[in-house]
């Protein structure tokens, strides 16, 4: 299994890594769609622009204790993809997660679907404020350091537009890609299926826990956790 996703990579200048929840949550960031605790309402109402605007504290709350994780480290998925772009091999990671990581691990061309938890904005007069600011902050909402007024994480919240900038660029790499390799997601959520179906190349490859929709549709399926597969894979390269 190994020995033929090794062959695929050492083949090629050209990859894309499309990766989801499944990548992050062996950092031990758990899906915010499993959230545990007593709510009154779904996790995607929670995160709507909706309950931002009219229960900013409330939203706060919920964020803080199910979006944020500070102590998170990259784990080997986050490695091997930062690796693979040093050797020239690897194009772009295109992510649906929020929290850095592949930053972190050191990854330069990274498109975030849906944003990230480490920028903040002022709604006001757009100053940038870091997470530390967020976290550190003394009130339940932020506010802006210049102005005052109310600082809204760079995070596509539900019912928001995606940055139709990085999707552009996302739907471009993938669809000029030699290898896609996705990981990590079930390829159920908008808009991870239609991402997909730009590639137009012969060797796509799906590593996830379990099926994914375009299981039938890939050159290989491996069904076992993200970053040891990727770890293995890049071992000797
Ligand atoms: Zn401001």
């Amino acid at each position: 299994m190994y020995e033929k996703l090794k062959k695929i990579i050492k083949e090629s200048n050209n990859i894309v890594f499309f990766g989801g929840a499944g990548v992050s949550t062996e950092s031990n960031i758990p899906d915010f769609r499993s959230a545990k605790g007593l709510y009154a309402h779904s996790p995607e109402y929670l995160l709507s622009r909706t309950y931002f605007e009219s229960n900013t504290e409330d939203f706060y709350k919920f964020y803080k204790e199910n979006l944020i994780f500070k102590d998170a480290q990259p784990n080997d998925a986050h490695y091997a993809l930062a690796k693979l772009e040093k050797m020239g091999k690897l194009k772009a990671v295109i992510t649906q997660n929020i929290d850095g990581l592949h930053q972190k691990a050191g990854s330069r061309k990274v498109y975030e679907l849906h944003g990230s938890v480490i920028r903040n904005y002022c709604m006001d007069c757009r100053e940038y404020h870091d997470l530390d600011y967020i976290t550190g902050f003394n009130e339940a909402v932020p506010r802006c350091r210049k102005c005052g007024g109310i600082v809204k994480p760079d995070v596509t919240l539900y019912e928001e537009m995606l940055d139709m900038e990085v999707f552009n660029g996302a739907i471009e790499c993938i669809s000029k890609a030699d290898v896609l390799i996705v990981g990590g997601t079930s390829l159920i959520v908008y808009p991870a299926a239609s991402l997909v179906d730009f590639y137009k190349g012969n060797k796509l490859i799906l590593i996830n826990k379990g099926a994914t929709s375009y299981d039938s549709k890939a050159s290989m399926v491996i069904d076992a956790r993200i970053g040891e597969v990727l770890k293995e894979a890049t071992r000797e390269l």
